[in-house]
């Protein structure tokens, strides 16, 4: 074969489009993976908008990223290995592999301390470079796949954006005292693994918030112990007396006006409000909170290779419940794209080759 197919961005906004491409030759250190699934992620709808809302500064677009089109999108990406180039050392050809998608300039302080995720200059696969939307996918380097042999990779894919996503958020949390409760606000992908991941990591009292009732029972059974319909004038009454006035962590995988506010009045004295959901606007807070509460308001984007390690190791360990996921052909991206953004998604869209 000689060519392969790729679902690409070819104008921001526009729908997805099939086009047939080359198929590359991997020189040097490269690996090209045949793509045995792929995940829909939140981020990839901002992506196809080709902006980000900024609030009152306006819009962040993709373009001003550094994100060039026609692309393949797409960054959550596993496959068997079809190709090394000749530099290749520790994979071999018909491997599963995972990919770690958020590869730094590996120059910079953040890369040389195995922080890329705090990298200012990411060459993230699925937007600065070809993705997983495709038949095919080319990755720069064998140190950017993780083992998966005789995982499900549609299982597994997720984890390599919305778990180290997660994973990262919960380490900056910290441990929580007995008693203490965390709240995950929003139960689409990424809170979904949240919960999951936190219960893995040790986290009991988690209290889920969304405002779609089918995705809180779907997050009790992941594992939230409470959960709370935002959709509610009290939200932030209703939290604390869940809590027992002790909500000391919150995740915030939705990232809004809205879900900031009800989690820094709901927080008690020396909580931590961490965002790493993206849906925009302006966050907005009485500044004296920030001595008077004792409070840590933070940003967690993305995470590390070394991170996806440890989620695989936990995967196989048995020790993190697997969220809903839904397998569909990746010829049908246009409408899981629709699907997603109505919120008629439960879990992760995993696209799959059809069989
Ligand atoms: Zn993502
Ligand atoms: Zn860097």
């Amino acid at each position: 074969m000689t060519e392969y197919i790729s679902y690409d961005l070819i104008e921001w906004g526009h729908p997805f489009e099939e086009r047939s491409n080359e198929l590359p030759a991997p020189a040097g250190s490269e690996v090209l993976i045949r793509v045995t699934a792929a995940g829909l992620c939140h981020s990839d709808l901002h992506v196809q908008k080709g902006f980000m809302d900024l609030g009152e500064e306006g819009r962040l677009t993709f373009a001003e990223r550094g994100a060039q089109l026609p692309m393949t999108f797409g960054h959550e990406i596993a496959g068997l290995v079809e190709a090394v180039g000749p530099m290749v050392k520790d994979v071999s050809v018909g491997q599963q592999v995972l990919v770690f998608p958020w590869i730094g300039c590996g120059t910079c302080e953040a890369c040389a301390e195995g922080r890329e995720s705090d990298c200012a200059a990411m060459r993230i696969i699925g937007l600065k470079q070809k993705g997983g939307f495709a038949t095919h996918c080319l990755i720069e380097h064998e140190k950017f796949l993780v083992d998966i042999e005789g995982l499900d990779a549609a299982h597994v894919v997720p984890h390599a954006c919305s778990g180290i996503t997660v994973y990262n958020a919960l380490e900056k949390m910290g441990p929580l005292r007995d008693g203490a409760w965390m709240a995950i606000m929003g139960c689409g992908g990424l809170g979904m693994n949240a919960v999951a991941i936190a219960h893995a990591m040790g986290v009991t009292n988690i209290i889920a918030i969304d405002i779609d009732d089918a995705k809180l029972e779907a997050a009790l059974e992941m594992g939230a112990a409470k959960a709370l319909n935002a959709g509610c004038d009290d939200a932030v009454a209703q939290l604390q007396d869940m809590s027992e006035g002790r909500l000391m962590g919150v995740i915030d995988t939705f990232g809004s006006a809205s879900t900031g506010r009800i989690a820094v009045r709901a927080l008690a004295k020396a909580g931590c409000y961490i965002v790493v959901g993206q849906a925009g606007g302006d966050f907005k807070m009485p500044q004296v909170w920030l001595p008077q509460k004792a409070m840590t308001v933070r940003g967690s984007h993305v995470g590390n290779l070394s991170q996806l390690r440890t989620i695989i190791d936990m995967v196989r360990a048995g020790k993190i419940k697997q969220m809903p996921i839904e397998r569909r052909p990746l010829s049908g991206i246009n409408q899981a794209v629709e699907d997603l953004e109505a919120g008629r998604v439960s879990g992760r869209i995993v696209f799959q080759p059809e069989t």
